[in-house]
């Protein structure tokens, strides 16, 4: 997955102001399919989410349907489409749980920035294989920058 540095930094300082509280967001951009069966996920805009979880937020997240659809009709208008989504964890690393691989779709991107005490610790990407329903078959994405 490509992201610019100001993108990945606003994404951070996200992170590190919802702390204890799990951030969440969606990540709009371009999703390119090569013959060889690689893909290609580029992120031109990040779109903070609102937290809607019922229950305790400082352990996981949920994005409104309502916000999803939303950003999924506004990415659209500008020739985008939705890349996947962000969050963070704020007790763990920054390893998807298996709620997380659950609602992973194929060939969307999972960036999970680990924060602790608002610093952040680390930054992964994830991803999932096409045609899979499987845990196993979600494998970490390389994370690269662009200008
Ligand atoms: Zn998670």
């Amino acid at each position: 997955m490509q992201i610019s540095l100001a993108k990945l930094n606003l994404i951070k300082r996200y992170a590190a102001e919802a702390y204890p509280e799990e951030c969440c967001g969606i990540l709009v951009g371009t999703v390119s399919r090569f013959l060889n069966g690689e893909k290609e996920n580029v992120v031109i805009e990040v779109v903070p989410c609102e937290n809607v979880l019922q229950g305790d937020r400082t352990e996981g997240f949920e994005i409104s349907v309502g916000q999803y659809f939303q950003t999924e009709e506004l990415a659209r208008r500008h020739h985008y489409q939705l890349v996947g989504s962000y969050h963070s964890h704020t007790k763990a690393p920054a390893i998807p749980s298996a709620t997380d691989c659950d609602f992973l779709p194929p060939e969307t991107s999972m960036l999970i920035v680990s924060v602790s005490e608002r610093f952040v610790k680390e930054v992964r990407v994830y991803s999932r294989m096409l045609r899979s329903r499987l845990y196993d078959d979600v494998y970490e994405e390389r994370l690269q920058f662009r200008y």
